[in-house]
């Protein structure tokens, strides 16, 4: 919601805190400088006093800052960014350290204990797919919160020696919420004693229809363990994909969203991008959250360095002034002064929003008590 305290108020009229108070004070507030107003009162409150209002809103600050497309670009395909979701324990963990193992070439394999928030592959049909590893379901939907909709297939892994869980059914319910499709994973199916089918037929209850049950969501029975199927599952993967015809407009300034970042020693801050649209370079000026910088390098999740980054890529990047937040929104913009204002006006709501949770009483609270 916008709100505003007292003291920015004044600031925006013009007028000194102490004579706005009072001014509001005529009118029955009662009120202090650190009080937040929400929009409205806010509104009401200063046309009562004779002022006119013109709000500037996150829109305002915001509108143009993506771009539009230009009417002549060109779309081009681009690779699905996928995300593994399930109950704790049914192998979403090794299953994208068994995808990510299969496809790094020997030699590259340096830094794969690590955790890395997102991996691109090359599939043996040639198609590449990116991975994302939101950790837990509370980042998915934080980033879902954030409009940070960057998942466009959900893999939902039920091990098949513990069928549906709790996390499982979550995991399908966040799946439709961002309405994107899901193909089902059986995993473990190397346990003696393991029952996949029970997963499909327990999946039923659930509305969940696999193919292998004649239904359209397509299921693949895998050992993350035994790196059994794996293959199929990225097959499953790349048909999805192609059937929904994913495209983006390299040719144009990049945008698209923070997937992690992190404080480090001695490269300051370090994060992890996923390229929605257009062409991230080396020199780029990006806003970052709240947060902005000039990139200073780019490289894969092998620590490799890259020369740029295209839509659906994700990219590790240096040179942000500060650490933003997963699922902030990243954006190329055309100079430093701009980068500045936007961070800046960012920063500024953020705090607003803050001092409203935490100084509690909001006008509209103080309102009912008295
Ligand atoms: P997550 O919580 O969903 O990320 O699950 P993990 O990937 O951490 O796996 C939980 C446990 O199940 C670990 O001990 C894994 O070694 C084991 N596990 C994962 N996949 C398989 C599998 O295909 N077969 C067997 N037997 N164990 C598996
Ligand atoms: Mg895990």
């Amino acid at each position: 919601p916008d709100i505003i305290t007292v003291a920015d108020l004044a600031s925006r009229m013009a007028m000194r805190q102490t004579d706005l108070i009072k001014e509001l004070m005529k009118q029955g507030h009662m009120v202090t400088a650190n009080n937040t107003l929400d929009a409205d009162t806010a509104q009401l409150i200063v046309e009562d006093m004779g002022h006119s209002v013109k709000r500037v809103s996150e829109a305002d600050v915001e509108e143009g800052l993506i771009a539009p497309d230009r009417a002549d670009a060109a779309l081009k395909p681009r690779p699905p960014v996928v995300t593994i979701m399930g109950h704790v324990d049914h192998g979403k963990t090794s299953l994208l350290d068994a995808i990510r193992k299969a496809n790094v070439v020997s030699g590259e394999a340096g830094g794969i204990t690590q955790h890395i928030g997102a991996y691109q592959i090359e599939a043996p049909s040639g198609d590449k797919i990116t991975f994302l590893d939101t950790p837990g379901h509370a980042a998915f939907t934080a980033m879902r919160a954030r409009g940070a909709n960057v998942t466009d297939i959900v893999v939902v892994v039920v091990a098949a020696d513990d069928s549906v869980m709790p996390q499982t059914e979550e995991a399908i319910s966040h799946a439709r919420a961002a309405g994107v499709p899901m193909i089902v994973a059986v995993n473990k199916i190397d346990v003696p004693g393991a029952d996949p089918n029970k997963v499909k037929t327990d999946l039923l209850r659930y509305e969940v229809q696999v193919e292998s049950m004649g239904g359209d969501i397509q299921d693949v029975e895998v050992s993350a363990l035994k790196k059994t199927n794996l293959d199929g599952l990225l097959d499953a993967i790349a048909l999805q994909a192609e059937f929904l015809e994913l495209t983006a407009n390299a040719d144009r300034e990049a945008y698209g969203s923070v997937v992690e970042a992190k404080l480090d020693k001695g490269r300051g801050t370090v994060a992890t991008f996923l390229v929605q649209a257009g062409t991230l370079k080396r020199g780029d000026i990006v806003v970052a959250g709240s947060e902005w910088g000039k990139v200073r390098a780019l490289s894969d999740e092998n620590g490799k360095p890259m020369k740029e980054a295209l839509p659906s890529q994700p990219v590790e990047i240096l040179g942000l002034g500060g650490v933003p937040e997963p699922g902030d929104q990243f954006v190329v913009v055309e100079s430093e002064a701009r980068a500045r204002e936007v961070a800046e006006y960012r920063a500024r709501v953020k705090r607003e929003k803050q001092n409203a949770q935490s100084a509690g009483t909001s006008l509209e609270q103080m309102m009912a008590q008295l």
